[in-house]
Order: structure tokens, then C-alpha cells, then sequence
């Protein structure tokens, strides 16, 4: 066999869930130091040093960033003699994601990641997104910026990762509808009552996927499918009306695709991520997984059942997002970003959230006035402005 090129990469939000998969299949397959394919130019985090540090160690990265700026001295304190330089920012962010390379992991949470993601996408990379805010927050500007750049983004998020394996040499005019399927997070069979009175602890408890603390609340709200489909309708675009959700508690299917003959594909698996983020990291090729392998026989059955959009109104705020256009994606992401730390911070309430951010979108959707952002600048203007009010959204 032809020995495999070496391939540099990039890995932002390296400290995070996504990011820590991700190290673990880099370093499986090798360092090019020592005999592998890949050979490590960036990576970030948002103010874990040590965590920083030890990962861009392992990877012997060319950087390491923090995005806190006051971090810099204790980062060069934590990498010193490794070799690895230091850096701290936004700007520095930046920068290293405007570095020339391969492959990139955008996997910072939240519209933090908008700016370096925008950057590797600039220099035309291929960018694995794992970072849906972005799409959520930024979709035509973002979208624009990949066409622009010629950049190819590979789908991280299992659900899109999946429609995209299945969507290999498809005719987009041949799809009727995708169905993103939603595990239903950890209060699928909760009353409204007891959903009310939910801890954060009993939010970030995910049945079946291990992540962090914020698409954990997601999930439990479903605001995670609210902001799926949005994503999804960027990268497929089928048209609002031909995505829908479907609840599947076992997390087997990661979501379907039906064609126009009536045929129905589907990608499986377990619910490991580092299968989707192989298949990125590989692609076009196929790579080695540890992950646990499917056994049907095992599972024994697999259920659906349609979302409870009374108990879960995050899901419409979000399809009624996507339907407005203009600013309300942007605002739906921002004002959930903030209720989500409010309610982790225990500020307000579990429902609380669904309620605070379709206050802020009412708000800000009348203040717009139809306005539609077209550079990340006014993005950025709604997104403030929505986390303005968010913060100082009362509580019922
Ligand atoms: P996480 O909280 O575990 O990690 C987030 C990473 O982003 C960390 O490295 C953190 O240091 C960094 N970060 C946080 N705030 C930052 C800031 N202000 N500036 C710079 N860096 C910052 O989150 P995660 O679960 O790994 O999720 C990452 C992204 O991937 C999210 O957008 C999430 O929706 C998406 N995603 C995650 C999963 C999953 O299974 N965890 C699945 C699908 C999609
Ligand atoms: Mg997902």
C-alpha cells in the first residue's frame, strides 16, 4: 500500500468533548513525529491551561491558544521546554485558525467559535463542524464565506454527519425529506411539572451521549434538534418543509434520508462520536475506530415517536426561527446561549429557558424590523443585543 501523506491539522476547542475524541483519534493513528500521518499545527481552548497544555504536549502542536488573554503568562509557565509556542486571545484565535492547513476541528461551543471558524474557513480548509452555533447564528454569511473560499465543511454533529455519508453521489433534486432523529435527551417521558422543577445536574444527565455542559441542556430542552434543523438546513438545503424530527431513544439511527422513489437511507451506530468525527478525519478514506461496534441482536429494538412540541416548545421556536429568517437564528442562538448559563448558573429555571428566549426573539425580531444581517458584523450587533436582553430576562 501507498504510504498515507501527511496531513496538518487543526484542532479548536481541543479541551472540550469533541476536542478530547478528537485527540484520541489523532493520536491512535499517529503523530507524524513518530511514523503517523498527522502533524498537529493549532490548538485552543478557553481558559483550562493545564488541560491546554497537556493536550498540545501529547500533540506536539506548533501552538497553543487561549482565548482568555490574561492566561498567556501561565500558558508559557505550563509549556515551557515543550517546544510549543504560547498565545492568547481572540486575536491570536485567529490567527492560528488563518494558518494554512488540511483539516480543521471546530469544536469551540457557541457563537465564540463564529470568528475562528470564519478563519479556517477563509483559508479554505477542510473544516470539520462541530460547531453548530455558528451555522445557527451566521448561516448565509457563513455559507457564503465556504462558497467564497471554495472551503469544504464536513458535517461533525452526528445527525448531519450521517445525512451526508448517506447523501454520497445523491442528487439533491432526488431527496423528498431528511429526518433528524432526536434521542429525546433525558426528560423525553417527564411531566411538565417535573420538568419544571429540574436541577441542572438532572439537565446535563444525558441518557445515551456523553458532551458538554451546554449541548447537554440542549438536549434536554431539545433545543439541540431546534438548532439541528437549522444547520441542517444550511447544509442540505431541501427546503424547511422536508426536514423534520423524529424521537428515537435508542440513538442507533442517526437520521434518514428518503428519496423521491420512496426509498428510505439511513446511517447506524452506536452513540459514540468519534465514528462521526473518523469519518471527517479520514475522509474521503475510512479510518480505525475503537468505538463500540453495533449489535442489533443486542439493541432488539429500535422505537420512534413524534416530538411533544408542548412540552418541548424549543423545537418550534427554532422551525419559526428558520421561517423568519433575518435576524431571529442569530437571536435564537444568542438568547439560548445565555439562558442555557443562567439556568446552569441557577438563575432561572428549566423552562424558563424555552420561555426566555422566545421573549428576547419577539423583542428583537419587532426591533429589526425585517433588518437581514449580511456580514459577521451585524451578527454580531443582533447577537449582543440579544444577549443583552437574555441576561436581563425575569424569570416568571
Ligand atoms: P465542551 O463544553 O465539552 O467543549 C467546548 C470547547 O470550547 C472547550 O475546549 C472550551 O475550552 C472551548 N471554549 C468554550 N468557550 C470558549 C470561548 N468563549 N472561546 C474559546 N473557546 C471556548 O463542548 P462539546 O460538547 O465538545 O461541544 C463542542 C461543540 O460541538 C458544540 O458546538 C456542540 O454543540 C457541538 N457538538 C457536540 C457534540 C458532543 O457529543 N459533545 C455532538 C454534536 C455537536
Ligand atoms: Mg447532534
Amino acid at each position: 500500500p501507498q504510504p498515507a501523506s501527511v496531513r496538518r491539522i487543526s484542532i479548536f476547542g481541543v479541551t472540550g468533548s469533541i476536542g478530547g475524541s478528537t485527540v484520541d483519534l489523532v493520536r491512535r493513528a499517529g503523530l507524524a513525529g513518530s511514523g503517523g500521518r498527522f502533524l498537529v499545527e493549532a490548538v485552543s481552548a478557553h481558559r483550562n491551561v493545564a488541560a491546554l497544555a497537556e493536550a498540545a504536549r501529547a500533540l506536539q502542536a506548533r501552538v497553543a491558544v487561549i482565548a482568555e488573554e490574561g492566561l498567556l503568562d501561565d500558558l508559557r509557565a505550563a509549556l515551557s521546554g515543550s517546544g510549543v509556542e504560547a498565545a492568547a486571545g481572540e486575536a491570536a484565535l485567529v490567527e492560528a485558525a488563518s494558518r494554512p492547513a488540511d483539516w480543521v476541528m471546530a469544536a469551540i461551543v457557541g457563537a465564540a467559535g463564529l470568528k475562528p471558524t470564519l478563519a479556517a474557513v477563509r483559508q479554505g480548509a477542510v473544516v470539520a463542524l462541530a460547531n453548530k452555533e455558528c451555522l445557527v447564528s451566521a448561516g448565509p454569511v457563513f455559507m457564503d464565506a465556504v462558497q467564497r473560499a471554495g472551503a469544504t465543511l464536513l458535517p461533525v454533529d452526528s445527525e448531519h454527519n450521517a445525512i451526508f455519508q448517506v447523501l454520497a453521489g445523491a442528487r439533491m433534486s432526488d431527496v423528498e425529506r431528511i429526518t433528524l432523529t432526536a434521542s429525546g435527551g433525558p426528560f423525553r417521558t417527564w411531566d411538565i411539572a417535573a420538568m419544571r422543577a429540574a436541577t441542572p445536574a438532572q439537565a446535563i444527565a444525558h441518557p445515551n451521549w456523553s458532551m458538554g455542559a451546554k449541548i447537554s441542556v440542549d438536549s434536554a430542552t431539545m433545543m439541540n434538534k431546534g438548532l439541528e434543523l437549522i444547520e441542517a438546513a444550511h447544509l442540505f438545503p431541501v427546503g424547511e418543509a422536508c426536514i423534520d424530527v423524529l424521537v428515537h431513544p435508542q440513538s442507533v439511527v442517526h437520521s434518514l434520508v428518503a428519496f423521491r422513489d420512496g426509498s428510505v437511507l439511513a446511517q447506524l451506530g452506536t452513540p459514540d462520536m468519534r465514528t462521526p468525527i473518523a469519518h471527517t478525519l479520514a475522509w474521503p478514506d475510512r479510518m480505525e475506530t475503537p468505538c463500540a461496534r453495533l449489535d442489533l441482536a443486542r439493541v432488539g429494538r429500535l422505537d420512534f415517536e413524534a416530538p411533544d412540541d408542548t412540552r418541548f416548545p424549543a423545537l418550534r421556536l427554532a422551525r419559526e426561527a428558520l421561517r423568519a429568517e433575518g435576524v431571529a437564528p442569530t437571536v435564537l442562538n444568542a438568547a439560548n446561549e445565555v439562558c442555557v448559563a443562567r439556568f446552569l448558573a441557577g438563575e432561572i429555571g428549566f423552562l424558563d429557558i424555552p420561555a426566555g428566549v422566545e421573549r428576547v426573539l419577539e423583542a428583537v425580531v419587532g426591533e429589526a424590523a425585517g433588518a437581514v444581517p449580511g456580514s459577521l458584523e451585524d451578527v454580531m450587533h443582533w447577537d449582543a443585543r440579544a444577549r443583552h436582553l437574555a441576561q436581563g430576562f425575569a424569570a416568571a
